[in-house]
């Protein structure tokens, strides 16, 4: 199930990426006195939905759940874009979130909010270690287990070594053009704080939100077998991942945000992607089913559903079960 424990440097850089944007923001404005101009108000949003989508349609729906198929300057893009949102390398992410899909909310999930317990104490502690805390821990899942896909695929090997300096340029690109722009030290100093650290902050918290908020609080309208949750005030930062519920129900889909009105953008571009014929053979969900008795709201301190996620049969997807591909990923898209 894991693989050899995090090395120190990975402890210490992930030390760095959680607790340093908020030591910056607490004492360089006061040295810098920096606001947010113009410039870095668009470099951020910029890498924003570059990082972004970059992990909610490169690592997630696509190199996790096979979501689609595409070639491969579309497939080196889509990591290139979620190495920017620096959660790690790729083939890292996908083994945890599939572990994740595996045993959701029981004994083997990385990051179960429902770790301590069901109680109000467990809860507040399990929604910390569900958000940051798994991080702190040694423990990696096995990529030979959960992401062999990954590990066989010799572009994700060459793009993963140089995973270092491309996530470090979405950190100093930006400190570059602003120094170049304003001419001044002050200003590279504030394009590496708000579209650097900020950025990146505000992306993680919204990512490990999915992990934590998105397992306790909201609707919970399909079976699932786990206690995954659609959060709505996070659809539109999260591109549509906050529609979690409905992903663990049918997690080879597109498309999260199922239901009238749930806005996605992620499915959006993938739509869009599709109709410019970049991406192909999607699996848009067609019916899921609802969940029987569903509680409308979580933490209500009932234990997990057991027993599978009913889906409605897709025709188009042939033979391949949501399950499976959360289970291994064996049906992960590849270039045709
Ligand atoms: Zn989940
Ligand atoms: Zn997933």
């Amino acid at each position: 199930m894991l693989d050899e424990p995090r090395g120190i440097a990975a402890v210490i850089t992930v030390w760095v990426l959680v607790v340093g944007p908020f030591v910056a923001f607490g004492v360089v404005p006061l040295v810098w006195s920096t606001g947010l101009s113009w410039l870095n108000a668009g470099m951020t949003l910029v890498l924003y939905l570059i990082s972004g989508f970059g992990i909610s349609i490169g690592f997630h729906r696509y190199f996790t759940h096979g979501a689609f198929k595409t070639g491969r300057a579309v497939r080196i893009a889509l990591m290139v874009m979620g190495i920017l949102a620096l959660e790690g390398p790729p083939t890292q992410w996908v083994a945890h979130h599939r572990r994740h899909h595996i045993f959701a909310d029981r004994e083997g999930d990385p990051h179960s909010p429902w770790r301590f317990g069901y109680g109000p104490l467990a809860i507040a502690k399990g929604l910390l270690f569900a958000h940051l805390g798994w991080m702190f821990k040694r423990e990696l899942s096995n990529p030979e287990r959960f992401a062999r896909d990954m590990v066989a695929d010799p572009d994700v090997r060459r793009i993963e070594r140089l995973a270092i300096p491309i996530g470090l340029s979405s950190l100093l690109v930006p400190a570059a053009v602003g120094g170049l722009v304003t001419g001044t030290w002050a200003g590279a100093a504030s394009g590496f704080l708000w579209a650097g650290l900020w950025r990146m902050a505000a992306l993680h918290h919204v990512t490990w939100s999915v992990n934590s908020i998105c397992h306790v609080i909201g609707e919970r309208p399909f079976a699932t077998r786990d206690r995954a949750t659609n959060f709505w005030p996070l659809a539109i930062v999260s591109f549509g991942e906050s529609w979690h519920n409905s992903h663990h129900a049918d997690p080879a889909a597109a498309r999260h945000g199922v239901l009238p009105g749930q806005l996605d953008p992620s499915a959006r571009v993938i739509w869009a992607l599709e109709k410019l014929g970049l991406v192909w053979h999607v699996r848009w969900p067609v019916r899921l089913w609802p969940a029987a008795g569903a509680t409308r709201h979580a933490g209500t301190g009932t234990p997990p559903r057991s027993g599978g996620a009913r889906r409605a049969c897709d025709a188009r997807r042939t033979g391949t079960s949501s399950a499976g591909t959360a289970a291994g990923g064996s049906a992960r898209a590849t270039s045709a």
